[in-house]
């Protein structure tokens, strides 16, 4: 199973500004000072090893994640993050090849189908789109953000077959061998994670999701739906102080994320949804408080805690 971020910000696409910008090619140029950078080749690998370095990019587009299996292309949230999604399979399918997905939305809050008017292969005809959610009048929602007062082009232009399922309650959905599964969460408007089974590894997608003043038994479900799993994307778009001040905004903490994960046994961790209003050096800041958070009180327990950030790919 492959798993591929393309949006990990929450509320509203957050593009660097020239500042930011600025800082960064410091950082690059600081980094490079010392190192032999007279030729194209040179340059590219001193770039290369950057990769694990503060001057990355977290990325400002909003929620979505990619998910390949042997049996099944899934693509979870359409933020704005699936305008290049689309681009990519565009590029990749150069002969205009039939092309299936399905795309499992937790909400339809605009951070996570403001995208869609923007996803190319849903113009042309060779490909299919299944739409999947437990909300309701999914197909009313998305032509609702392309009425003409809104979007100048319709749902009418795109031209793909698409299908629209509305999920039961604790209903699975099995393309081929893949599994994927559903839990709600506790989230304004009701938000819904995934989990995604495939040839024994399995992703959870947890995104815009409180835990706040819920009971132990009501938490325990959402242990048992993490449990064990090979990665979890984990809505983590507040500090621990402002998931606490901030009651039923609907939103976690990376601490939190930490401590179901735990419970849960959770192998990978990725924190995402990060606020709009951090930088990436802010972004870092809860995450390495986090893994801290996580070595302090956790020694014996195996969990890696990372940044999710665009381009990101974990093979599973
Ligand atoms: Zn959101
Ligand atoms: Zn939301």
């Amino acid at each position: 199973m492959q798993v591929r971020f393309w949006g990990v910000r929450g509320s509203v696409p957050a593009p660097l500004n020239g500042k930011q910008i600025r800082k960064k090619m410091l950082r690059v140029l600081e980094f490079a000072a010392e190192k032999d950078i007279s030729t194209p080749q040179n340059r590219e690998e001193v770039l290369d090893s950057l990769s694990k370095e503060e001057c990355l990019v977290i990325g400002g587009n909003t929620t979505c994640v990619e998910v390949k299996t042997n049996d099944a292309h899934i693509i979870l949230d359409m933020g704005s993050g699936i305008r290049e999604l689309g681009y990519e399979i565009m590029s990749l399918n150069k002969n205009n090849k039939p092309m299936q997905f399905h795309i499992f939305l937790s909400h339809t809050h605009w951070d996570h189908i403001q995208g869609f008017p923007f996803f190319l292969p849903a113009y042309l005809p060779n490909y299919h789109l299944t739409i999947h959610s437990p909300h309701s009048e999914l197909q009313k929602r998305l032509e609702y953000q392309q009425d003409f007062r809104f979007f100048p082009v319709s749902t009418d232009y795109m031209l793909a077959k698409k299908e629209f399922v509305q999920l039961e309650r604790d209903e699975e959905i099995k393309i081929n061998n893949t599994v994927v599964k559903h839990i709600e969460l506790h989230h304004p408007g009701k938000s819904f994670a995934y989990r995604i089974e495939s040839e024994g590894k399995s992703f959870v997608f947890a995104t815009d999701g409180e835990y706040n003043n819920l009971s132990f038994e009501k938490i325990n479900t959402y242990i048992d739906f993490y449990n064990q799993a090979d990665l979890l994307a984990f809505d983590a778009q507040y500090s621990f102080d402002e998931e606490i001040e901030k009651i039923d905004w609907g939103h976690s903490s990376a601490l939190f994320g930490v401590d179901i994960s735990i419970k849960a046994g959770v192998k990978k961790l990725a924190i995402t949804h990060h606020g709009p209003e951090r930088n990436d050096d802010a972004i870092r800041k809860l995450c390495a408080n986090a893994v801290i958070y996580k070595k302090k009180n956790y020694k014996e327990q195996e969990l890696e805690v990372f940044l999710a950030r665009e381009g990101l790919t974990i093979t599973l």
